[in-house]
């Protein structure tokens, strides 16, 4: 390299990810942040599968990309998303303007309107992906997160809601929490509209008596969206919320049957909560059932998992009227709480490391890999570099670091004769296995 392109190259800026937004790496990988690895996050979705399966829910994708005024729409134009945490842009070939998605729901509501998904009866849906938000980052708070997403479209019932979250506490089951110690379900009623406009009058009266200890972010809210006010972080505002009206107070017959429905359902399986009059929830969608998932595990970041009624929003988005209900559950914080708690995970590793000494020829080793992955045995194969395989001591090396129970030797002797050494790595023991039907010893390797 020249001197001149080793200063450009100095110069050049360090490319890196973008801030708040992670890699989410290989357990082989040294990382310097304390994020869950892969191997965390893909037993967490095969859970996810299993719970999901059980309740009957179906998967399904949505752009990552949709429209801005969706959004707007959806959330409300007076929420922490839509005012500050969208990341929007104007598509320089066409000029329209686009968001990356903050939240699941919207988007999966859209796609259903615009595929009359709900015209042969109500659905229900789960999905998992990345979400956009422009936050401050912090431990549990990112700006790229990824989201497990649920919803039941077209069901008025409370006997759904019930459903989601009894589905989460299935997840937590498959995931080795404990409900109630690990994770607690709070629960809410915020009631029907004009029951909160019977409410937000209260509050509003309430707070403007109190005017002086507002935050200007409350301020402004007091007359656009006061019940936004008692979903605010700010900590001197913690003991004027807790002296608010309560919505509760507000429900008129047919929403407290629903909610009392709702908690004689979870009262039938022993799942204990604790109804918080002050939980809201941050999108304007919801109606009747709020919940959380929260955790004393991560600090600030407590809440795993959010979700509850939104019976307006499929029409809102230009559907046809049908109730819903869903939730969302922030993957890296759930992932981090079973680190927290050090969940035993099931084991990634390979069954098996093919050790392959040097000069010991390809084709035959190729064949019986081959065949012991097709009879289901996880293998990882000793791959060298241009000047071969390197020594037995360090291929042994890498088979104990691969944390395979087993090491296959094609030793240049016995592949002569059709056989492979099969040597177990924990035992010590060793034993010779004929390459001709590797399908008829298999089963011996997989754990
Ligand atoms: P919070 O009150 O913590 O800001 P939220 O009410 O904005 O959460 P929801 O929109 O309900 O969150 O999203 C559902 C879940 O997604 C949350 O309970 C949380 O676990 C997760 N989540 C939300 N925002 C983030 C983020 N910026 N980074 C990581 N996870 C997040
Ligand atoms: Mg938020």
């Amino acid at each position: 390299m020249t001197t001149e392109n080793n200063a450009a190259a100095k110069k050049a800026e360090k490319l890196v990810a973008v801030k708040g937004m992670n890699d989410i790496l290989p357990p082989s990988v040294p990382r310097t942040e304390r994020l869950p690895d892969s191997a965390l996050w893909q037993w967490f979705e095969s859970c996810v599968r299993t719970a999901m399966a059980r309740y009957g829910y179906q998967y399904l994708l949505t752009p990552i990309v949709e429209p801005t005024a969706l959004f707007v729409r959806g959330l409300g134009e007076v929420t922490d998303i839509v005012e500050k945490e969208m990341y929007s842009f104007v598509d320089s070939m066409n000029g329209d303007r686009l968001t990356l998605r903050p939240e699941a729901t919207a988007g999966i509501v859209r796609a259903m309107n615009e595929h009359n998904a709900l015209y042969n009866g109500p659905l229900r849906l789960w999905t998992i992906g990345p979400m956009f938000r422009h936050e401050r980052p912090q431990k549990g708070r990112y700006r790229q997160f990824f989201q497990l997403d649920v919803e039941a479209l077209g069901f008025a019932g409370p006997d759904v809601d019930a459903e989601m979250i009894l589905m989460a506490r299935a997840l937590w089951r498959e995931l080795g929490l404990v409900e109630g110690r690990d994770v607690r379900l709070e629960l809410n009623s915020l009631g029907q509209p004009e029951e909160r406009r019977a409410h937000r009058e209260a509050l509003v009266a309430y707070f403007q008596q109190h005017a002086d200890a507002l935050d200007e972010d409350s301020k402004r809210r007091l007359h656009t969206n006061p019940l936004r006010i008692l979903d605010s972080k700010v900590p001197s505002m913690q003991a004027l919320i807790e002296g608010a009206p309560r919505l509760i107070d507000h429900l008129g017959e047919a929403s407290r049957a629903h909610f009392d429905a709702v908690r004689a359902a979870l009262d039938a399986v022993g799942l204990e909560y604790r109804v918080n009059p002050r939980l809201v929830r941050g999108m304007d969608y919801y109606n009747l059932t709020v919940f959380e998932w929260v955790t004393d595990q991560l600090g600030s970041q407590g809440t795993v998992c959010g979700g509850g009624r939104y019976d307006g929003l499929i029409e809102q988005l230009g559907g046809k009227p049908a109730p819903a209900v869903g939730f969302g559950l922030g993957i890296e914080r759930l992932l981090l709480l079973l680190q927290e708690l050090k969940v035993a995970v099931p084991s990634a590793a390979p069954d098996a490391y093919a050790v392959v000494p040097a000069g010991t020829p390809l084709p035959p080793v190729i064949v019986a890999l081959e065949a012991l992955r097709t009879a289901g045995v996880r293998v990882q194969q000793h791959a060298g570099g241009a000047d071969g395989p390197g020594s037995m001591k360090s291929q042994f090396k890498k088979a104990d670091a691969s944390g395979a129970r087993f090491a296959l030797v094609f030793g240049g002797d016995e592949l002569a004769q059709g056989q492979v050494t099969v040597k177990d790595l924990r035992a010590g023991s060793q034993e010779l296995r004929p390459l001709a039907d590797p399908a008829a010893w298999a089963g011996t390797l997989r754990a």
